[in-house]
């Protein structure tokens, strides 16, 4: 049967209220960047994981993409971003691990550009496939292993690895802006990653790590 042009708008109507709901749950755990806010609350959550489990989207938890690989739970992404955008607007920013590309897109409504990159070529295949579709014209992607950066780009004002190596990687320093800032959750076991905040300044790194985190591991190599 074919879905009438109301059915479809309720569709897109239930689906705002839900995400609406999100990002009020989202403030409530303390999340109050007004413009962030108002991203987390048009971004197409639902469009960025399998038709399948699109309406549990807008849990508060991390769902799986395939191969092994997750999209980050809401809260994740808003505290990450955030966390980013302490230091004001962002104009270049890397991401490292694009996976849906939900965290991309959300980058994307904050930044002038987003460069993510993403060693698994069928999550990578899927994400670009979204971008085009919802017309995020700023995001640039890249088929490789995301510990060499993306130099030809840099520097970035900000970048956000969102996989958990076990140090970081020296590309990803380099390519990191006088006065940017990265954010990286570090750790090899699962069970014990730190999310931690790396500010280039002119005397050094200083880095600070706020909170226990858990992210899937960061991998060498492409698959
Ligand atoms: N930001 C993603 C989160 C995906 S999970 C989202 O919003 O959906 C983390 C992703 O990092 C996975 O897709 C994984 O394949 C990727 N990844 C892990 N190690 C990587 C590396 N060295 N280079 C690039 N991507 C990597």
């Amino acid at each position: 049967m074919i879905a009438t042009a109301q059915q479809i708008a309720g569709i897109g109507f239930t689906s705002q209220r839900t995400r609406t709901r999100m990002v009020c749950r989202l403030m409530d755990r303390g999340i109050h960047n007004e413009h962030l806010l108002q991203v987390l609350n048009t971004v197409p959550r639902h469009m960025f994981v399998d038709e399948a489990i699109a309406s549990r989207a807008y849990e508060d938890v991390a769902l799986p993409i395939g191969e092994g690989q997750t999209i980050s739970q809401p809260y994740a992404v808003a505290r990450m971003s955030e966390i980013l955008l302490e230091d004001g607007p962002l104009r270049r920013v890397l991401e490292v691990g694009t996976g849906s590309g939900y965290q991309a897109a959300v980058l994307s409504q904050l930044a002038d550009q987003v460069f993510s990159v993403e060693r698994i070529r069928s999550l990578l295949d899927k994400a670009r496939l979204r971008f085009r579709a919802l017309q995020y014209r700023n995001i640039h992607t890249r088929y490789s292993d995301g510990g060499w950066g993306w130099a030809s780009h840099g520097p970035f004002d900000g970048i956000m690895v969102t996989a958990a190596p076990r140090t970081v990687p020296e590309a990803l320093l380099e390519q990191l802006a006088m006065g940017g800032r990265m954010i990286v959750p570090i750790g090899e076991q699962r069970k014990d990653q730190s999310l931690t905040i790396i500010t280039r300044t002119p005397a050094g790194f200083v880095s600070r790590a706020e909170s226990d985190v858990n992210f899937v591991p960061f991998l060498s190599g492409k698959s």
